[in-house]
């Protein structure tokens, strides 16, 4: 596994920029927290960008055109780094939860692969991390990501 050092925060903000005329085009309004603090992690920049572009897509597609999309990333404890990213989009129905990290799970028909959140989950596993889902209808969605600063399966 490739890995190097990486600034979540910078890294983050490079994926946002991919995604910004989208964002600005629908008029949704992206917060990104967590600036100077967070120490920085060992990973494969390739597979995290994967990770932020997958859920990050997926946020884009829940909101309505002025929506909103937080991120927050702090010091989770010493050893890991916790990223929060909320979407007040419609939110997953109770019955779709336990179904979305599945390998071609998606509600959204031809549009959909849904392999994103099972590329996610893999990635964020073989890293030693660990991702969860909180999610209300018409309320909106947060996906909680822990990542170890090294990763001990390396
Ligand atoms: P795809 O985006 O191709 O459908 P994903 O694996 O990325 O596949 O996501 C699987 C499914 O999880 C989506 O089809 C959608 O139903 C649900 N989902 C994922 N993220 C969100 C979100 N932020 N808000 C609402 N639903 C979501
Ligand atoms: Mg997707």
């Amino acid at each position: 596994i490739k890995s190097e050092q990486i600034h979540l925060v910078d890294l983050i903000k490079e994926v946002l920029g991919l995604l910004g005329r989208e964002a600005e085009y629908r008029n949704i309004q992206i917060n990104l927290d967590g600036d100077g603090e967070v120490p920085p992690i060992m990973a494969d920049k390739g597979q995290l960008q994967q990770v932020f572009l997958n859920i990050l897509n997926n946020a884009l597609a829940a909101v309505s055109d002025g929506g909103r999309i937080d991120i927050n990333v702090a010091e989770h404890d010493r050893k890991r780094v916790a990223i929060s990213i909320y979407d007040n989009g419609e939110g997953i129905k109770e019955e779709n939860l336990k179904n979305i990290f599945e390998p071609f799970f998606s509600t959204k028909g031809e549009k959909g692969t849904g392999l994103g959140l099972s590329i996610t989950y893999g990635i964020v596993q073989k890293m030693g991390g660990d991702i969860h889902v909180e999610s209300k209808t018409g309320e909106g969605t947060t996906f909680r990501i822990l990542l170890p600063r090294q990763n001990n399966t390396n």
